[in-house]
């Protein structure tokens, strides 16, 4: 059984907080630990925050997230349409930056790493990013869903 939603909301920074609650909530029925929501709130607002200050540069744009649980499994997309990334190896090493200046500590990727169980990124230049990951949140007691 596969439970599924979608949001598109702008990119900016008042929405961060907005993306990291929605996305808490949809996963609150399978009674994940405070932990739990924790590592996905975290790593929504590191991927969202990315999409607004690198993908769009603060310049606005459309953010696309894409959740499915299935099988007590969150899998998250986490979209821009915005620069793109060159390198994404690179990109993805702890304490790699391209805003230095910003004072970014080049650790977001690290940290949707350490949080959630799997990280996939997929980005073509001036297309746009996406972050795929994915959490296994229940540990067998599933709530079953009636439809
Ligand atoms: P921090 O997240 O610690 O504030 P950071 O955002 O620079 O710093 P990461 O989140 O790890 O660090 O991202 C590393 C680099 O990858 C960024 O500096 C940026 O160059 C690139 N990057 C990440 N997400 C995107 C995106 N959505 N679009 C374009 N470039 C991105
Ligand atoms: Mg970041």
């Amino acid at each position: 059984m596969c439970n599924e939603m979608s949001l598109i909301f702008d990119a900016i920074s008042t929405n961060e907080g907005f993306a990291r609650m929605a996305v808490a909530a949809f996963i609150t029925y399978l009674n994940p630990t405070i932990e739990e929501i924790a590592d996905v709130k975290t790593a929504v607002s590191e991927a969202v925050t990315n999409c607004i200050i690198h993908g769009y540069e603060n310049r606005g744009g459309k953010i696309y997230i894409h959740a499915v649980i299935e099988n007590g499994v969150l899998a998250l997309e986490i979209k821009d349409k915005g620069v793109g990334i060159e390198d994404v190896e690179k990109a993805m090493e702890p304490l790699y930056t391209s805003k230095p200046q910003l004072e970014r500590s080049g650790m977001g990727f690290s940290f949707m790493e350490a949080f959630m169980d799997e990280l996939e990124v997929e980005s073509t230049p001036a297309k746009g990013t996406c972050v795929k990951m994915k959490k296994k949140l229940a540990l067998g007691d599933w709530i079953v869903m009636e439809d």
